[in-house]
């Protein structure tokens, strides 16, 4: 448009595919596309060129390994980075993993020396527990308030030695556990945690939630004395030039789609609760077992838990596309699932070379460097990779049974 002479504000996408209609019976979806574009023009306004000056810091909204990787990157360019994360930790969510695909490495070797690299970088200031509020101002320019919920533990005086912890008499499950196991109110989300220090959660805490009036027993135990369960909110506005949004994502509540069972069934899990029960800092050191029926005397009933007196699965189904590629759901490809799911089978071939290990997926996107490599060596591994979508799971004295149908 601009070569053309005109104004290129004028311009208007129409984008088929991001607005839903990818496929061939979607022409209805796509003629109203095309009506919202060209209904638009009316409210057209000029573009006018402006020149401005860019401040030169940068705002960063999550600090999963892209907002790490984004972090480390301009700050080593010489720019100073605001590093926001929603959470008690940076590392999202690749934190809770063990292996990675295609490769295999080891998730925490590529990861952890990262994390410690941003916790002392200088051209990084870290806001952990912190939300962006208010993003003000003009492109370029911006003005920023960050929420900073309290820690309610003196981040830079904590020695990690779990003294309030031991003493602390709340066990909530742990979300870095995806809930297979437990912790405290206070607590370290993991051990390579960055800040390394503990924290205290406000929604589990006895002391915050009785407005100060029972526990505080952490308080009393800490060597230290860096707890203060009576630090505030604060509120702090920085200046940017930019703003990188790296905030992930969140997986599907399986709960939803009832045939899987999922709640229902102690043995049917989600992908992350898999991941942290294969990995060595899960609640069985890394052993794919069963869950087995304890009696929780704090809660004063039977409670299903991993542990190590779970026995070897004799066989594992593993299913693609949970959530995904179906209209009730998501209608799109998670682009994830069928990788890992490769991965969970090599592991549990791996793991537990007699048991039987089947996939059951609707169409294998390996399309990835080295992914339809990895594809191949799954199956040479000799687990079953059965094209159908699973339909049902059921279970009968003591044992799951999926049903399927195949392509
Ligand atoms: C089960 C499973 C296994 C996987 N295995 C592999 C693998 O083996 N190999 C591989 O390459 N990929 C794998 N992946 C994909 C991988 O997890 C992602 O590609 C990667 O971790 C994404 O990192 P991220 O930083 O974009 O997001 P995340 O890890 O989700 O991090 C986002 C961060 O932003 C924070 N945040 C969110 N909202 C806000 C907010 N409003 N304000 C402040 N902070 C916020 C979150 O707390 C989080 O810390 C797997 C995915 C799943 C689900
Ligand atoms: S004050 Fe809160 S965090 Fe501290 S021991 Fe009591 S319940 Fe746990
Ligand atoms: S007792 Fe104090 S120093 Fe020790 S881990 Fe807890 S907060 Fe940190």
């Amino acid at each position: 448009m601009a070569l053309a002479g005109g104004d290129p504000g004028e311009v208007r996408l129409a984008s088929f595919r991001e607005h839903g209609a990818i496929s061939y019976d979607e022409t209805e979806r796509a003629k109203a596309i095309l009506a919202c574009a060209v209904s638009g023009v009316s409210f057209w306004l000029a573009a006018v060129p402006k020149f401005t000056t860019v401040h030169p810091d940068t705002l960063i909204v999550g600090a999963g390994v892209a907002g790490i990787q984004a972090a480390l990157e301009i700050a080593e360019a010489g720019k100073h980075v605001y590093l926001v994360e929603r959470t008690g930790t940076i590392g999202g969510h690749m934190a809770m993993f063990d292996k990675t695909f295609p490769t295999l490495d080891c998730a925490a070797c590529i990861l952890t020396p990262k994390m410690v690299a941003v916790g002392q970088h200088e051209m990084i200031e870290l806001f952990t527990m912190s939300e962006v509020e208010v993003v003000a101002g003009v492109p370029g320019d911006y003005r920023v308030t960050i929420r900073r919920q309290p820690r309610r533990v003196d981040q830079d005086a904590c020695v990690t030695c779990g003294a309030c912890s031991e003493a602390c008499p709340v066990t909530v499950p742990s979300e870095f556990d995806c809930g297979i196991a437990s912790r405290n109110a206070i607590y370290m989300p993991f051990p390579q945690a960055v800040p390394n220090a503990y924290l205290v959660d406000a929604a589990s805490c006895r002391y915050v939630q009785s407005g100060g009036e029972k526990c505080g027993v952490c308080a009393r135990k800490c060597p230290k004395e860096c707890i203060n369960l009576d630090e505030e909110v604060e509120r702090v506005e920085v200046k940017v030039g930019s703003i990188v949004l790296a905030t992930g994502y969140d997986v599907y509540d399986a709960t939803r789609i009832e045939r899987y069972g999922y709640g229902v069934y102690p043995n049917v899990l989600t992908a992350l609760e898999f991941e942290r029960l294969t990995n060595a800092s899960g609640p069985t050191g890394g052993r794919i077992v069963t869950r087995t029926l304890r009696h929780d005397k704090r809660a004063k009933a039977d409670q299903w838990v991993f542990d190590l007196a779970g026995s070897a699965p004799r066989s594992v189904a593993i299913v693609h596309c949970v959530g995904s590629r179906d209209h009730n759901h998501n209608p799109y490809c998670s682009r994830v699932c069928c990788m890992y799911s490769l991965k969970f089978a090599h592991l549990v071939r791996e793991k537990l070379p007699d048991a039987e290990c089947y996939e059951f997926y609707i169409d294998m996107r390996a399309f990835g460097k080295g992914y339809e490599e990895f594809a191949e060596r799954i199956k040479q591994e000799g687990t079953f990779v059965v094209r159908g979508r699973s339909a049902k799971v059921t279970a009968a004295d003591g044992r799951m049974l999926i049903r399927g149908r195949t392509f």
